[in-house]
């Protein structure tokens, strides 16, 4: 067998351990990666690959990065999704006998990554643990950067997908169990990305070390392995004991609103549905905070709505102060603007990570914790959600006294050049800096006197790092020298240095003492910084509150600016929106197109499902997306738009919105609709609020409709909870006979004589036009198609208004006329001259072969106009 050099052995037994890692091995001042690593590092990070040798015949393939500048490859390979194993030199190399001793000192993965440019300031960076066990699934979830922990349990699969999903994990951990499978399919499914399979064989001791690292029983034995999976993951990679995650925040799915993914990804609840970005999105309109914390905190609350009544109004009670009280806001929101992220901050001063910098903002940040405090002093008759954040806020000034008589105040950044500490914190640190100072005082002198001594005005003391301290003059004084008063050390071009005994002396001691001063500052900052981390659950609890206010007082900036009302919940069971508006519509609109606001009225027995019609384009889907954003926002805390609002809580939301991306998973839009469809009638409650946009899309006419119609007729009898159901199939509107709380409305549109003008204001009652032969005119079609078409539209409603069987005989009806006025040449204005017949012939036929391809049922009649449009562009 070949035999290896001593280190590639090294190598080789070390990256055993982590075969799905990059090791990066440390070999003097470079990292290096060997082996497979190496030919694959050099390809994605576009570095240059060599060999070595390494005691075999074939040379081992090779390449490496200089230590200085290793993060930015770190966060190259952690982008894409790689994990990396840190092989550094354990021992100093002058005292290792053979090959120097290494280790792996951390890994990284693209969950735990703690500082660099891979974290957004304003966004979590979770890692995500799931489990799954005889139909009882459990999630942890940890942000390692702020020492964020939840757990969470579930009966279903697809609600801890759901939850995974809204955590936006960058790693995901699944134990090798029967449902891993499951779990990681689904998961892909929702674009979560980077799920690994971790061995389960440590089961047992997953438990203990959960309840070891937050000294709690959890008494869920699925959830305590989850913790303890991804508390065991966390050490693993880390190789720290975590001393900043310290509490495990336990909730249940039922405490929250519920929205399954697809729906908060439709509705466009932290991202805008096809540029995937805040912006455009629900939160995006809500976020008005001035903090990190706080942002990543309405994050949360935007991700999930509240169930209990009084939560929510305690919430809406202080967004209600700071609403009224303006001054006490705009003087807030100045001072939060001067916070740092203490949670990101005490992550990495627990860490070990923080530099002086850091410390220097974080007492800055404290001292401003008391001006906070003062702002509320004078007001009387604080909500309670304001005045128990205000009353805990806890300004540390035991870490401001420490940071303050240690610390100087404008630090470098690197630890290891001294400057930190200031002077009076440490006697024998103060003592080296007085022989530092006095020595270089003796030197700063020394000038002046040797100037005066030899008469040379030119003379320089100088410093250099090789040859330290000399005194330096030009060639031309040298003869001015008293012969042996310097003793020669170094000859440049044009001038000699010196040194003389006193000088060398005072050097000595100057290095000296410099050298053990920067060790000793150093050594001073460590146990500064770990006093003050021994505070990281204050400062946690510190940047809570302060992430409470920020929100809170952002909620209130949002609902003056936006003029939005305080909803009123009440106990019976009802949803009415006087002049509801949609937020993020209403924010994009341009000044000139004012959004038309709506009502919505739910609120007995007789309404609590409403069947709206109308042409595409009238804002049907827009009226809809508006009620779910409207009771999300009155249960995360919000203030709402509208003119008035009364509520009650809903328990979970289900949205059937057609769009664009539902091929993503190569489903048909039929398939999708259906399966979401039967989500719905599993879960929804009386409680939920159920929206579906253009029911019974996707199939032909007869499916479609005896679709839509049984779902109407069970939402309607079986779950019968409130919901908003939209249909091209105006036929649907008789069933408002024989469903007792259904009511028809339509969005209204006005006909002008050649054009449609959409009022996007919601009537009563069902519309029984059909746009498309408006849309026809629109197109320019020759006034006989419209004519007979109009026609044949009376006769089909004179002759039957329920069956679908006459919808598709109407539209093949409509096919043959349009084929007959080709026939005819009713295209063209006059009929075409002899030469041209031909030509135009053919191009008719292909007309007619377009039109008999083309599929109405499917059509909106948008895109039908753009057909015809089309059509007429050939003819
Ligand atoms: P539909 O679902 O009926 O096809 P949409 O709800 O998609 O129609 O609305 C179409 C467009 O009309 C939207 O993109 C929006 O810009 C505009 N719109 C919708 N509702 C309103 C409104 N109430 N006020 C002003 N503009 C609106």
């Amino acid at each position: 067998m070949a035999k290896y050099t001593p280190m590639i052995e090294q190598y080789l037994s070390i990256k055993a351990d982590y075969p799905d890692a990059f090791l990066f091995f440390r070999l003097g001042d470079f990292y290096e990666l060997f082996f497979e690593d190496a030919v694959l590092a050099a390809r994605e990070l576009e570095i240059t690959l060599t060999g070595r040798g390494g005691g075999t015949e074939e040379r081992i393939p090779m390449c490496g990065v200089p230590y200085h500048s290793v993060d930015a490859y770190y966060e190259a390979l952690l982008k894409k999704g790689y994990k990396i194993a840190i092989c550094e030199q354990v021992e100093d190399p002058k005292d290792a006998k053979g090959v120097v001793k290494r280790e792996v000192v951390r890994v990284l993965t693209p969950g735990t990554v703690m500082e660099g440019k891979l974290l957004t300031d304003r966004e979590h960076n979770y890692l995500v643990a799931a489990w799954g066990e005889q139909q009882q699934y459990a999630l942890a979830a940890c942000d390692i950067t702020t020492g964020h922990f939840y757990g969470a349990w579930f009966d279903s699969i697809e609600q801890l997908v759901g939850e995974i999903a809204s955590y936006q994990p960058k790693e995901v951990l699944v134990p090798e169990l029967a449902q891993s499978e499951e779990i990681s399919k689904q998961c892909s499914n929702l674009g979560v990305q980077m799920i690994e399979r971790v061995s389960e064989t440590e089961r047992e001791t997953y438990g203990q070390l959960a309840e070891q690292q937050f000294s709690v029983s959890i008494d869920k034995p699925l959830l305590r392995n989850t913790a303890g999976l991804l508390i065991a993951y966390l050490r693993e990679t880390q190789r720290s004991t975590l001393e900043h995650i310290q509490e495990i925040e336990i909730y249940a799915a039922q405490q929250y609103m519920l929205i399954d993914p697809y729906s908060k990804r439709n509705l466009e609840i932290t991202e805008s549905l096809i540029e995937k970005k805040k912006q455009g999105s629900l939160l995006w309109y809500l976020d008005q905070t001035v903090t990190a914390m706080g942002a990543r905190m309405l994050r949360m609350w935007v991700d999930k709505p509240l169930l209990n009544r009084n939560d929510i109004e305690k919430r809406l009670d202080s967004v209600g102060f700071f609403t009224t009280q303006l001054f006490v806001r705009e003087q807030l929101r100045d001072f939060l603007k001067l916070i740092y992220d203490l949670e990101r901050m005490s992550g990495r001063i627990s860490f070990g990570n923080a530099n002086a910098k850091d410390l220097i903002h974080l007492k800055q940040s404290l001292e401003v914790v008391p001006k906070i405090k003062q702002i509320f002093e004078a007001e009387t008759n604080l909500p309670q959600g304001v005045s128990e954040n205000v009353a805990e806020l806890d300004s540390c000034p035991d870490i401001v006294a420490l940071i303050g008589k240690s610390i100087v105040d404008d630090p470098p950044l690197s630890l290891k050049e001294g400057g930190l500490i200031k002077e009076g914190y440490h006697d024998h640190l103060d003592k080296l800096k007085t022989v530092s100072r006095d020595g270089k005082q003796w030197i700063a002198n020394l000038e002046k006197e040797e100037r005066e001594a030899t008469g040379i005005r030119s003379l320089k003391v100088g410093y250099n790092r090789i040859f330290g301290y000399y005194i330096e003059v030009t060639k031309s004084n040298l003869a001015a020298i008293p012969s042996g008063r310097y003793e020669r050390k170094q000859t440049l071009a044009n001038a000699e240095r010196f040194i003389t005994p006193e000088l060398k002396e005072q050097e000595g001691l100057i290095l000296e003492a410099e050298e053990k001063l920067t060790e000793l500052e150093y050594n001073l900052f460590i146990e500064i910084r770990s006093q003050v981390a021994s505070h990281v659950r204050r400062l946690q609890s510190l940047a809570h509150r302060i992430a409470q206010l920020d929100v809170l007082a952002s909620l209130a900036e949002v609902a003056q600016e936006r003029q939005l009302v305080r909803p009123a919940f009440s106990a019976r069971s009802e949803l009415v929106i006087v002049e509801g508006r949609h937020p993020v519509v209403e924010k994009v609109l341009d000044r000139d197109t004012p959004f038309i606001p709506n009502d919505t009225v739910m609120d007995g027995e007789e309404n609590r499902l409403l069947l709206v019609t109308g042409p595409n384009m009238a804002g049907k889907s827009t009226y809809m997306r508006q009620l779910a954003l409207i009771v999300m926002m009155a249960q995360l805390g919000s203030f709402v738009p509208a003119k008035e609002a009364r509520l009650s809580v809903v328990d979970q939301i289900f949205t059937r919105i057609g769009a664009a991306d539902d091929l993503v998973g190569g489903q048909s839009t039929f398939m999708v609709e259906m399966s979401d469809i039967q989500l719905m009638t599993a879960r929804a409650t009386k409680d939920s609020l159920v929206i579906i946009d253009e029911i019974g899309r996707g199939t032909s006419t007869h499916d479609g409709m005896s679709i839509a119609q049984a779902v109407i007729e069970y939402v309607h009898d079986q779950i019968a909870c409130r919901a908003l159901v939209s249909t091209h199939y105006h036929e649907l509107a008789v069933l408002e006979e024989s469903l007792s709380g259904m009511k028809n409305y339509h969005m209204a549109v006005q006909e002008e004589k050649d054009r449609v003008i959409f009022l996007r204001k919601l009537k009563r009652g069902a519309t029984d036009e059909s746009y498309g032969i408006y849309c026809a005119t629109l197109a320019g079609l020759p006034e006989q198609i419209i004519q007979r078409a109009e026609q044949l539209l009376n006769q089909y409603r004179l002759t039957n208004r329920s069956t679908s069987e006459t919808t598709e005989k109407h539209s093949s009806q409509l096919e043959e006329l349009v084929q007959e006025s080709f026939q005819l040449g009713l295209f063209s204005e006059t009929a075409p001259p002899e030469q041209k017949r031909q030509k135009i012939d053919k191009e008719t036929q292909q007309l007619i072969q377009s039109l008999k391809e083309v599929d109405l049922i499917n059509m909106t009649p948008l895109q039908a106009m753009n057909f015809l449009y089309e059509m007429k562009q050939k003819l």
